[in-house]
């Protein structure tokens, strides 16, 4: 079985779909390994860190006779024109944004497997890079948040006096706003967490952290948040403003599959911030979650910074290469064996995983953005 990564060519993007020690355990499943040359770059792997790898400098090249393809951010076309009809391709694809993509990986009869398919189901977190990736950018929410504020988060006493702990409000709360949680309470602070799902409460709770009940229930399906009625709206604003107003910290991670990012913080609720409070955006990558956020920038809003930075995991390139590997391996490990493919259609990981397979898109959300 012959697998080809290829490096990554977005903006900002800073991880490889490949890490040495993964590279290993593949060469061990008995996987001729081909990467494109500098792919570990991003991550501070020169060529020379991985073994039992060939090196190719032509992306096309290198995927023109690989049975599986692995990558990170959803490849350029002319990548997808160069691959075999009926190879495999692993990655992250996002089909509501990538539809000319997914409508050559349908026509090219390419087997894709979307990371950010894989289902949210205890058998699969071995797989779930969304999950591994999403810790890594809640952690980093909560240490940008700290460091971008002119107070210390811990209740300290001095000789002169002691300091009150901070207040950090996480909005939000997935596998990101319990890693911003956890974070956040390592490092002292008082920590509140709201989320439009009741079932987090206990979750925040077990963090040691206080949960806001806003007495809203918006479960949509797959353990996903719908969007929410104006009434909704109102109900909750007038349970968080007062939470709102007493943050140093707010960490927002709000999602809803294939929508933009809901507006959970209005203009007037940032213009009632404590002065010199500070917004740390996690939802950029959707358009952000307040209403001033200018994705990838840092604001000034009155006395309030709003950071939105993009492509988080990025910032945290080694160790979130190191995870999505993994998650990846874990998926291949379900069909490669004995040296062949064999992918058994009847295990709900990889159907539910599959976006095109067959000249079909196998995926209801994608084939309706799509078709
Ligand atoms: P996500 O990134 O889609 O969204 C982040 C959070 O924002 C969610 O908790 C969501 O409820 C919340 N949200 C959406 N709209 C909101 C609003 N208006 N106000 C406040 N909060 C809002 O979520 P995720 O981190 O990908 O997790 C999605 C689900 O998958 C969760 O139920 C999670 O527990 C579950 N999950 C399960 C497993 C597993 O069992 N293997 C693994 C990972 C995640």
């Amino acid at each position: 079985v012959k697998i080809a990564v290829l490096k990554e060519t977005a903006p900002r993007e800073k991880r490889v779909a490949l890490v040495p020690a993964v590279a290993d355990k593949l060469a061990k499943l008995g996987a001729e390994l081909y990467l494109q040359s500098g792919a570990g770059l991003a991550v501070k792997l020169a060529d020379a860190a991985y073994k039992n790898v060939t090196f190719a400098a032509n992306p096309q090249g290198l995927v023109s006779d690989a049975d599986i393809v692995l990558a990170v951010q959803p490849p350029p076309l002319d990548v997808i024109d160069a691959m075999k009809e009926g190879s495999i391709l692993i990655s992250f694809i996002y089909a509501h944004k990538e539809t000319a993509l997914t409508a050559k990986l349908r026509d090219r009869k390419i087997t894709c497997f979307a990371m950010e398919l894989v289902p949210r189901i205890t058998r699969a977190q071995a797989m779930d890079a969304l999950s591994s990736q999403a810790a890594l950018a809640g952690y980093y929410g909560a240490l940008t948040g700290a460091t971008s504020i002119a107070r210390m988060m811990p209740m300290t006493t001095f000789a002169t006096g002691s300091i009150r702990p901070g207040t950090v409000l996480v909005m939000g709360v997935g596998v990101a706003g319990l890693s911003a949680i956890a974070t956040a309470r390592r490092i002292g602070a008082k920590v509140e967490g709201y989320d439009v799902r009741p079932e987090v409460k206990e979750q925040v709770e077990s963090l040691g952290a206080k949960f806001i009940d806003t007495g809203v229930d918006a479960r949509g399906t797959g353990g996903y948040a719908r969007e929410l009625t104006a009434e909704e709206k109102e109900k909750i604003a007038a349970v968080v403003t007062k939470h709102i107003q007493a943050a140093d910290i707010i960490i927002t991670t709000a999602a809803i599959p294939g929508r933009p990012s809901p507006k959970l913080i209005s203009k007037a609720q940032v213009d009632g911030m404590k002065a010199g409070a500070v917004i740390i955006d996690l939802a950029a990558e959707g358009g952000g979650n307040t209403e001033y956020t200018q994705p990838g920038e840092t604001i000034q809003v009155g006395q309030v910074t709003i950071v939105a930075p993009l492509n988080v995991p990025s910032l945290l390139g080694e160790h979130a290469s190191e995870l999505y590997s993994k998650n990846q391996y874990n998926l291949i490990e379900l069909f490669v064996k004995d040296k062949a493919i064999n992918i058994d259609w009847t295990d709900e990981v990889l159907a539910k995983t599959c976006l095109t397979h067959g000249g079909e898109i196998k995926n209801e959300m994608a084939k309706k953005a799509v078709e």
